[in-house]
């Protein structure tokens, strides 16, 4: 009986569950990561002493998540971290070494806000390569781009303003924006955007336009040139800055991606577009570096609050990336990278191919990032996980991904982490999950809803 109560729970009618509100959800759209973990403290619903921000933001579900990682009988397709087959130790280490060597004083230093300056050299000098004209003014080192979204948000974002997101989008950063107080309105971006557009804009006044254009998180998608130019063009036109974050842009399988805004963006256009880059995936996220491009007038507030969060960088990290960059060991590194992800991706889509056919699950082969964004109609993912997780095998439900009117029926699959041995395994699992939710929901259907069954 309690099996099929929890089997109940996760079917889905419309967008709704048959035996469960969705309210209770709602609430805390990290459920059903943190029903499953057991050894973290629980965050309280409503910590009443802490402040307005603190009280806007919950726990993401992903790092709740990290907590299944470590059981050693679940399959994780959930995380978005690099394998370490995808990491070029031996290049770190020698990196590291040189950085401690060569200059130890300065490892082990204070250093300035804005980032060790030849590292910012080698970033502009790169970034110069692939059309982007920059210099070194136009940049500053971050902790990680998450940071950058958070120093963004607080420069930027004051309570009640409006914060354009892609429908579905990056969750940490839709964090971020919330912890500032941001009123946020989703925009789906598929193909060229909707058609009005710019009527929404004018309606809303956002502040800013969160994308994520090339292999998104989540959905891997690619967005079009034609509405990169639009989106440029109407932020000059409107005055709403275009926050670009380029997590995934040099993860790709074949083809590198469209021009980047920043790449696009006349001179005009160029003082609304903030640029964000990431080491975490095509280096090493551990370091915690990023960098981030924007107009110098901008940058110099950036820095300010940089001051306030964290003075800087670490100087190690840095060193330790400059010297990778400067023996010239990235580029080499980022093509085994490529052809890493695109044969774990084949993997992937062989596995579901084989496995997922005969269910409603159905995805699109991602040309590049990390993740297979799939919907599975007529099944509830953040109520299934916890099933799923009987079965051995954990995704991330699609819902936080959402800033408003979630699609309960999308998961994410990452296939960064896992071996390719695992990604059979865990799809192989997935399908055993699915088959059983199909035939509990079809049972479900036949005891109480027999007038649908002859409609
Ligand atoms: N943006 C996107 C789209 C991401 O997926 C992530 C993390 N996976 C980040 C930003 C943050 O990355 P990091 O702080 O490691 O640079």
């Amino acid at each position: 009986m309690a099996v099929l109560l929890i089997f109940l729970c996760f079917c889905v009618d419309g967008k709704r569950h048959l035996f469960m509100g969705r309210d209770d959800v709602l609430l805390d759209t990290v459920s059903a990561g943190q029903r499953l973990e057991e050894g973290l403290p629980k965050l309280s619903a409503n910590p009443p002493r802490y402040s307005n921000a603190t009280r806007r933001v919950q726990t993401s579900a992903i790092r709740e998540l990290f907590a299944l990682l470590a059981r050693p009988d679940v399959m994780s397709l959930a995380g978005g971290f690099p394998s370490a087959a995808a990491l070029d130790l031996d290049g770190l280490r020698e990196a590291t070494k040189r950085a401690t060597a060569r200059s130890p004083a300065l490892a082990f230093q204070y250093g300035n806000s804005e980032g060790y300056l030849p590292l910012r050299e080698l970033i502009v000098q790169r970034a110069r390569e692939t059309g982007i004209r920059l210099d070194a003014a136009q940049t500053v080192i971050t902790t990680g781009s998450q940071q950058a979204l958070d120093l963004v948000s607080r420069v930027l974002v004051d309570p009640g303003d409006r914060v354009l997101v892609e429908s579905p989008t990056y969750l940490g950063a839709l964090q971020a924006f919330r912890f500032q107080g941001a009123d946020l309105i989703s925009v789906s971006t598929d193909n060229e955007g909707p058609d009005d557009l710019e009527e929404i804009i004018v309606r809303q006044r956002p502040k800013l336009f969160y994308l994520i254009p090339n292999f998104s998180n989540p959905t891997g998608a690619v967005m079009s040139v034609r509405l990169r130019k639009r989106i440029l063009s109407l932020a000059k036109i409107h005055h709403f800055h275009v926050v670009e974050d380029n997590a995934y842009g040099e993860l790709y399988f074949n083809e590198p991606p469209p021009p980047s805004l920043l790449a696009l963006a006349t001179e005009e256009e160029r003082e609304w577009v903030i640029h964000l880059s990431s080491f975490s995936k095509i280096l090493a996220p551990g370091l915690r570096l990023a960098w981030m491009s924007a107009p110098v007038e901008l940058l110099r507030h950036i820095v300010v609050a940089k001051q306030l969060s964290d003075t800087h960088a670490s100087t190690l990290a840095q060193l330790t990336a400059f010297h990778y960059l400067n023996a010239g060991s990235l580029e080499p590194a980022l093509s085994r990278i490529r052809h890493f992800y695109r044969n774990q991706a084949l993997a992937m889509r062989r596995a579901i191919d084989a496995e997922l056919t005969d269910t409603s699950f159905r995805t699109a082969w991602p040309e590049g990032g990390m993740f297979f964004w799939a919907r599975v109609p007529g099944i509830d993912t953040s109520a299934m996980l916890e099933h799923a997780v009987g079965c051995g095998v954990a995704y991330v439900p699609g819902e936080p991904f959402y800033a408003s009117k979630p699609d309960f029926t999308r998961l994410r699959l990452s296939f960064a982490s896992a071996s390719v041995e695992e990604i059979g395994v865990g799809i192989r699992r997935l399908a055993q999950c699915l088959h059983s939710a199909h035939e509990m929901s079809a049972e479900h259907e036949v005891t109480t809803e027999p007038s649908l069954r002859t409609a």
